[in-house]
C-alpha cells in the first residue's frame, strides 16, 4: 500500500455535514457512513494520516476547505463546474440523481416537476437539489420564489414533509431511498440529472487531490470499495 511517493505526507484534516444517510449520518453519538468509512480507507492507501472529523451544514463546507479549517469535503458533494470555480474534486466515486420525496400514503402523487407547480417544496441549502427547484420551477415560472422552503439539513425538510408544511422535498436519489425506508415519506418519481459525487479539496492541493485518486483507485481494485457499497446500499 501507499502511493509510492513516499516523501510527502502529513494530516488531512476531513469535514462532513451529518444527517445525509446513508452517506453521513451520526449512530449514538458517532459519525459513521459509506462516505466516512470510504474517506478513512483511501487514505489509509495513502502515505497521509486522517485528522479529526469535523461537522458542519452542508452549506458552510466549501467555505471551511478554502480557509483551512479542514482538508478535505467527504459530503456526497456533486462535482460541479460552480463549484470547481472554487474548489477540486477528486475522481468521481458514486453518481446520483434528484428524486421527488412525498408524505407516504398521501393525496399527492406529481409524476414530473410540472406537477409541483405552485406547491411548497423543500430542499436543502446549497444543493443540488435546490438548484432544481430554482432553476426548473422558480426560475421556469412555476414557484413563487416564497413557495421554496430552504433547510439547513435534509432531517429537517423531511419532518417537515411528514408534518404537511411542504408537499415535496428534492434530494439526492440514494439518500431518498434511505429516508423512504426509515421515515413516512416516499419517491413519488426521479428527476434524472446525471451528478457524480467526488471528495472536495483545495485547488492548489495538487499533493492531496492526486494521493486520494490513487488511494481511490486502490480501494477499488482491493475490493474495500465493493465491501463498503454492499454494506451500505441494499440496491
Ligand atoms: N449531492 C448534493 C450536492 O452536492 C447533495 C449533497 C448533500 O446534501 N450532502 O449538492
Amino acid at each position: 500500500t501507499g502511493n509510492g511517493t513516499g516523501d510527502v505526507g502529513g494530516t488531512i484534516v476531513p469535514g462532513t455535514a451529518p444527517g445525509f444517510p446513508p452517506f453521513e449520518i451520526k449512530e449514538g453519538g458517532e459519525l459513521t457512513g459509506f462516505d466516512v468509512e470510504l474517506l478513512e480507507a483511501v487514505v489509509a492507501e495513502t502515505s497521509y494520516e486522517l485528522g479529526e472529523w469535523k461537522e458542519f451544514e452542508f452549506d458552510s463546507l466549501i467555505q471551511a476547505l478554502t480557509s483551512g479549517n479542514i482538508d478535505v469535503i467527504a459530503a456526497a458533494m456533486t462535482i460541479t463546474e460552480e463549484r470547481e470555480q472554487t474548489i477540486s474534486f477528486t475522481n468521481s466515486y458514486y453518481e446520483a440523481d434528484q428524486s421527488i420525496l412525498v408524505a407516504k400514503g398521501g393525496d399527492f402523487s406529481p409524476s414530473s416537476l410540472d406537477d409541483l407547480s405552485g406547491r411548497p417544496i423543500g430542499a436543502q441549502k446549497g444543493t443540488t437539489g435546490e438548484q432544481v427547484v430554482q432553476e426548473e420551477l422558480v426560475d421556469a415560472g412555476k414557484l413563487e420564489p416564497s413557495n421554496y422552503k430552504a433547510y439547513d439539513n435534509y432531517v429537517l425538510a423531511v419532518t417537515d414533509l411528514e408534518n404537511g408544511n411542504v408537499d415535496a422535498v428534492v434530494l439526492d436519489k440514494p439518500v431518498a431511498q434511505t429516508f423512504q425506508q426509515e421515515r413516512d415519506v416516499e419517491i413519488a418519481f426521479t428527476y434524472e440529472t446525471g451528478e457524480a459525487y467526488g471528495f472536495g479539496v483545495r485547488k492548489d492541493d495538487n499533493a492531496v487531490r492526486q494521493a486520494l485518486n490513487e488511494g481511490l483507485q486502490a480501494v477499488e481494485e482491493n475490493g474495500t470499495y465493493e465491501e463498503l457499497r454492499n454494506k451500505w446500499f441494499s440496491e
